[in-house]
């Protein structure tokens, strides 16, 4: 499957960098035969170094929304670089990020801004912990919220593929503070609430799991946790790190119209830059220091370079029908690759929210990291070569969801599409 160049590079990268690359789900070990190495990229297309052209679902895992190398981004990253690329200091950019998040997302009224999805999670919970003086927290079997050390139980993804649980290195007195449910069921939610509700800091949730594949939340299972939350004074932490600015403008929160208390985000936010975030009400955020005494620090924490793209990224989607637009890509390529089954006799299930989308191998309905599980794993993998073969880039494992950009025009999904008829004809074949 894989070219010279980047077999060449691959060893090379194994003698220095574990399994050849700095985040395990890049490796290729749910799929086999080792990662192309991209050169580079420009609107919905990747190279890789044997100049191999993909058009790209992955989008650096979510970021890339508004097409890769986009003029109008790269001349706002320009124009910081040449005011230098890191002060340590406060700077205007920064509050011109935070107040376009403020301004769309109408549960966050302060912001922090740190680096990664991971470093806000981390925080949000400390926050969480902090404010409510409590120190148990509810997680969903499957989500995935950074490799923070309570919150890797049952982490989908990168760990799924991995087939490990948790992670060594954890020590179990921090696991032991996490709960964990299966994702979409209130009734398991309910019953942790009757044993645990007055420990508990927080419930976290991805609104829409989107490191399981990709699965929306039930009717109603928002709603019931919010309720639950509210009736044992627990706070409710939205991690929107893939989900904001993704699903909708004012990410799931507002596209199911649950609030939240806090909500990290992260991904788009940055604009293919490392920027992440959490926030929330006022009287919440202002328990952060300096103001409050739960502490949190970053020395990269709101750089100018990652401010600037951000804020043009976010621009970028402020444009009318930018989201009509991420929508109907998502819905066609998932009804694409629903037709393409059909037609070949596979079974397949497949969502689509927003500018996201996923499908499994399985009959459905996929509510859950358990349902997800028994997919097939053979057929997905015949399908992800094929695919690639066919020149399209697809995230490396079952357990991921896809991203379409602003740059994905019309015969971008229908070329993938195309292929997705030739590659379920393939994966057919597997038994
Ligand atoms: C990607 C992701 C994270 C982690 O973000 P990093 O920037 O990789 O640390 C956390 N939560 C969710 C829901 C994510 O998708």
């Amino acid at each position: 499957m894989l070219n010279k160049t980047s077999r060449g590079l691959l060893r090379r990268a194994r003698r220095v960098i574990p399994g050849g690359v700095n985040s395990p789900v890049r490796a290729y070990s749910a799929v086999g035969g080792g990662p192309p190495f991209i050169a580079r990229a420009k609107g919905s297309r990747v190279w890789d170094a044997d100049g191999n052209e993909f058009i790209d679902y992955v989008g650096s895992w979510g970021p890339m929304i508004a097409g890769h190398a986009r003029s109008s981004v790269l001349r706002e990253i320009r124009s910081a670089l040449a005011r230098g690329t890191s002060f340590g200091a406060p700077t205007e950019l920064e509050i011109e990020l935070a107040e376009r998040v403020c301004a769309v997302l109408p549960s966050i009224e302060k912001v922090r801004m740190v680096s990664s999805g991971t470093e806000a999670t981390m925080s949000a919970i400390r926050l969480a912990r902090g404010v409510t003086g409590r120190d148990r927290v509810l997680k969903f079997d499957g989500c995935y919220h950074g490799h923070v050390d309570s919150l890797l139980v049952g982490a989908g993804s990168g760990v799924a593929t991995l087939g490990i649980p948790g992670s060594p290195g954890v020590p179990r007195a921090f696991t032991r503070l996490t709960i964990q449910a299966p994702y979409n069921d209130l009734a398991a939610v309910r019953k942790a609430f009757g044993r645990w509700g007055r420990e508990l800091a927080c419930v976290i949730v991805e609104p829409v799991a989107g490191n399981m594949g990709c699965i929306p939340p039930v009717p109603g299972f928002l709603e019931g946790l919010r309720e639950e939350c509210d009736r044992s004074g627990v706070l409710l932490i939205f991690d929107e790190v893939m989900t904001g600015f993704r699903v909708a403008r004012g990410g799931a929160q507002v596209h199911y119209g649950v609030e939240p208390d806090l909500t990290c985000l992260g991904k788009v936010l940055g604009g293919g830059l490392p920027a992440a975030a959490y926030g929330g009400a006022r009287h919440l955020m202002s328990e952060v220091a300096p103001e409050g005494p739960v502490y949190q620090a970053g020395t990269l924490s709101g750089n100018p370079l990652a401010m600037a793209a951000g804020v043009q990224t976010l621009r970028m989607l402020e444009e009318p029908g930018v989201y009509e637009q991420l929508g109907a890509a998502s819905q066609h390529l998932a009804d694409g690759f629903l037709e393409a089954a059909q037609a070949a006799g596979v079974e397949l299930s497949a969502a689509a929210v927003g500018g996201m989308f996923g499908f499994f191998f399985h009959p459905g309905p996929v509510e859950n990291f358990g349902h997800a599980r028994q997919a097939h794993e053979g057929r997905f993998k015949r399908f992800f070569a094929s695919m690639l073969e066919e020149g399209i880039y697809l995230p490396p494992s079952p357990y991921e969801a896809l991203f379409p950009s602003l740059q994905h025009r019309r015969r971008d999904l229908d070329r993938t599409v195309e292929a997705a008829y030739a590659a379920m004809r393939r994966a057919a074949r597997v038994r």
